[in-house]
């Protein structure tokens, strides 16, 4: 079909196995450590909130780990998502470059975060577990928790939601609770670690540091309740896999292959989700290409971060990963993209870095809602706060290729709509979202306070 716009594949071409990029790496990842003893955690060190399954799942160096059936007929709901050419923004931007995106935003929740969220309720369920707590920004990962719980059955969903998140987005929560889920602003009166922040800074606008804390506080302190996590930890950008591939398939079907590939990294997950794959086929002496990683400059942990071993919440109640970090106790500026604001990374993408196989870049909210409003008035999609980073950075890619004369394949992942964070676009629409300065003393300030061990 000459130009075509939309690859679309059928349900039988959804993956059978999620890809382990562990099996690949030239050299193996840091371990996970004990934060009392500094020595490597044991599965029983993470069994008090994580079930067996998904603890197998984030050591293992096994390449090809199967999906349960179960789950792989839930991903029929939304599964294989489309990849689409951007050709009228190829047009708009005048670049020799094609830009083609993958479309997250096609899940029942509106991103990426379903992907892990089914497979994580699913194996919880599968262990006994009655009741799963968890953290949550923008309200997204909340929102594919609950929708995971309410799919699967019988799974109780308890989330917290970053306060200044919780007050931008008040829909968010409406959304959470139509699945059966409860959502509480965090830090909240209703665990130890909250109480004591609230104690500090009655009017503290939250992190996901702090909200992580509180969510494993609580599954810690209960035998039938476990915790999940939306993003940073192995398992979950092994499930997200299932995006790569789908799209190494697509591309096929379009008769080309990537140079450039581009995700935003808040935690590392949705990037590695349409990175690794590729990434994989190049470790296994596959075609050469760029892997860019973008991240808000106010909250700039590969960009600006210490590769250290740090804590991934605030109240230190989960072990130490090494990771790139800005310090357990930093809390972000409030920008107007909750799933960004992370203190630390995916320890498999800041290795993956470490190796200097991918190549992360920080910009500005502005520069990012900018290509935000550009590429939906070409392509008809206002995409989440979040992604408007991949597109700012496929914009950049695509500049230089006109400025270099160069016809190379960009790929970026398109990992959710916008369609929640309207208050955001008001304010950008209305000239008052602002670029922020990066926090250099509040960083300074939260790295003195790393952890000693194995630093
Ligand atoms: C959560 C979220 C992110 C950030 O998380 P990653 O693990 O880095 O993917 C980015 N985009 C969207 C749409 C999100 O919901």
């Amino acid at each position: 079909m000459p130009d075509q716009v939309k690859y679309l594949l059928d349900e039988s071409s959804i993956p059978t196995n999620w890809y382990n990029i562990q099996a690949d790496l030239p050299s193996p990842m840091p371990p996970i450590l004990h934060p009392g003893t500094g020595q490597p955690a044991g599965p029983e060190d993470l069994a008090a909130i994580f079930p067996d399954a998904l603890i197998a799942q984030e050591v293992t160096t096994e390449r090809d780990i199967e999906i349960p059936q179960p789950v792989r007929e839930m991903y029929k709901a939304w599964r294989p998502a489309p990849l689409f050419r951007a050709r009228r923004l190829e047009k708009e931007l005048q670049t020799p470059a094609k830009i083609y995106y993958k479309y997250e935003g096609v899940s029942p929740a509106g991103s990426h975060k379903p992907n892990t969220a089914l497979p994580q309720a699913w194996y919880n369920k599968e262990a006994g577990v009655k009741k799963l707590t968890t953290e949550t920004g923008a309200g997204q990962w909340g929102s594919s928790l609950a929708l995971a719980c309410a799919m699967i059955g019988d799974i109780e969903c308890k989330v917290f939601m970053v306060k200044c998140s919780a007050q931008q987005k008040p829909y968010r929560k409406a959304f959470m609770e139509s699945f059966g889920a409860t959502c509480t602003p965090s830090p909240s009166d209703e665990t130890d670690s909250g109480r004591a922040i609230l104690a500090g800074d009655p009017k503290c606008p939250g992190s996901l540091g702090i909200a992580i804390s509180e969510a494993v506080e609580m599954a810690a302190k209960d035998p039938n309740t476990k915790y999940a996590l939306g993003s940073v930890l192995s398992h979950v950008l092994l499930h997200q896999t299932v995006i790569g591939q789908e799209c190494i398939k697509q591309l096929e079907l379009a008769g080309d292959d990537p140079d450039v590939i581009v995700g935003c990294t808040g935690g590392g997950s949705n990037f590695a989700g349409l990175a690794f794959p590729f990434l994989g086929d190049q470790l296994r002496g596959g075609k050469k290409r760029r892997f860019v990683a973008v991240e808000p400059a106010a909250c700039p942990s590969l960009t600006r971060g210490k590769y250290a071993y740090d804590f991934g919440d605030t109240a230190h109640l989960t072990p130490l990963v090494k990771m790139h970090t800005l310090g357990s106790t930093f809390v972000p500026p409030a920008i107007h993209t909750g799933g960004l604001r992370y203190h630390g990374m995916a320890p498999l993408v800041s290795h993956v870095v470490e190796l200097g196989l991918c190549d992360p870049i920080g910009v500005h909210q502005l520069e990012a809602f900018a290509a935000g409003i550009r590429f939906a008035k070409a392509e008809g999609i206002l995409p989440a706060p979040e992604a408007n980073h991949a597109v700012a950075g496929a914009f950049r890619e695509a500049e230089r290729c006109k400025r270099e004369g160069k016809s190379e394949v960009i790929l970026f992942n398109l990992c959710g709509h916008g369609h929640f964070d309207m208050s955001a676009y008001q304010a950008y629409n209305a000239g008052e979202l602002q670029d922020y300065e990066y926090p250099e003393k509040e960083i300074a300030m939260a790295l003195a306070g790393l952890p000693p061990m194995g630093n």
